[in-house]
């Protein structure tokens, strides 16, 4: 396995701009709020066709220069991870399973014909940019939201793979992603609107997926609803995924369930470490398919004890009403949603053992 010492450091700093003082930077943290606020860096590194990947810089914050004919903003050439730094009690700092993102950003990239980047370089912008801008890793429940992008810079209006690429990684301070902290949300199942479909690019992190979801997401906030909820295209009987977080069903038995991984739906780091920990607790966990019907049923019979959606930014969120053209029904709240939450963060701050090793100290 990488250390920390064997990724860290050999990076080129350019222009060693401190935007803010250490008072300002303690305002911000005193009120944080999600993806407003940026530090000061950030690490850069570019390919070309030619070279490969080049030298890996830190610069200063701020504007990217890009030609107006650059392939993202044309195509949508681009794919971008999501995790967090988190600041332990004794000041220590730490991400959590970042290799999991190193190599979901490598399967993206290869999905979208982009080059992959080694995971030394992802795990080392990571730990470079953390370690320069540590003073905006906020005290816990916050974190330091990371956010690794690579998009198509090649000035060209032909249709193919991008000569040129840039990589960045941004990073925000961060407090709880719903402002109404860990309270049950409403979720509405879209039956117009798909976010992928077979041999679609479900399954990358690229930006279309989340452009696409837009429409449909803001469908669901006019019904009065917090999130909307997917399901596949060929079928369109069955659950996958909201826009930006996994789906588990709790059931009165005591077994769970969440969507099988088709192709369609993306795999959360949240939902595999999950799966690990309900099944080392002896709890059954099935990845399969989730008939939507079947699960209208089940919740009006009573089995269904609790549904709860999982990602990096909220980290576990209830789901307490779940509704559609043809249905809407309450869903009761129960103590696996709050145990796991509890499971996740005590890694996370380093209150509880790591048996897997997810967390890579920086
Ligand atoms: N599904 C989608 C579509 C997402 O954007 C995310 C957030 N990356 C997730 C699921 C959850 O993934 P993770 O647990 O790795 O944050």
């Amino acid at each position: 396995a990488l250390t920390t010492d064997d990724v860290a450091g050999e990076f080129t700093l350019t222009g060693d701009t401190k935007r803010r003082s250490d008072e300002e930077i303690s305002q911000i943290l005193a009120d944080l709020h999600f993806g407003t606020i940026f530090s000061d860096h950030m690490a850069h590194v570019t390919w070309t066709v030619g070279e490969g990947w080049g030298e890996r810089r830190i610069e200063p914050y701020g504007p990217i220069e890009l030609s107006p004919a650059a392939a993202i903003l044309h195509y949508g050439q681009e794919i971008f991870e999501g995790l967090k730094a988190y600041r332990h009690a004794d000041g220590s700092l730490w991400t959590f399973r970042p290799q999991f993102n190193a190599a979901r950003f490598n399967a993206s990239a290869r999905r979208m014909a982009m080059p992959e980047l080694p995971v030394e370089t992802f795990l080392g912008s990571l730990v470079d940019l953390v370690r320069q801008d540590a003073a905006y890793v906020p005290q816990l429940p916050g974190a330091l939201y990371l956010r690794p992008f690579m998009f198509a810079s090649e000035p060209f209006l032909g249709v193919r793979p991008s000569h040129r690429f840039e990589y960045f990684v941004i990073a925000s301070p961060v407090g709880a992603y719903f402002a109404n902290g860990f309270t049950p949300v409403s979720i509405w199942v879209t039956k117009e609107y798909h976010r992928s479909g077979p041999g679609g690019t479900g399954d990358a992190k690229t930006a279309g997926n989340y452009a696409s979801s837009l429409m449909p997401q803001q469908q669901a906030a006019d019904k009065g609803f917090d999130q909307v909820c997917f399901l596949d295209a060929r079928t369109q009987e069955n659950l996958e995924e909201l826009g930006g977080m996994n789906v588990f069903v709790v059931y009165r038995d005591g077994h769970v369930a969440t969507p099988v991984l088709t192709g369609t739906i993306l795999e959360g780091g949240t939902r595999s470490a999950i799966i690990t920990i309900l099944s080392e607790e002896g709890v059954e966990v099935e990845q399969r398919t989730i008939p939507l019907a079947e699960l209208v049923r089940d919740i009006s019979a009573g089995e269904v004890s609790e549904i709860f959606a999982c990602g990096t930014a909220a980290v576990v969120t209830p789901i307490g009403r779940l509704a559609s053209d043809d249905f809407e029904l309450q869903i009761p709240s129960g103590p696996v949603t709050e145990r796991i939450y509890e499971r996740l963060t005590s890694i996370q701050s380093g209150e509880a053992e790591d048996p897997h090793n997810w967390m890579l100290k920086i």
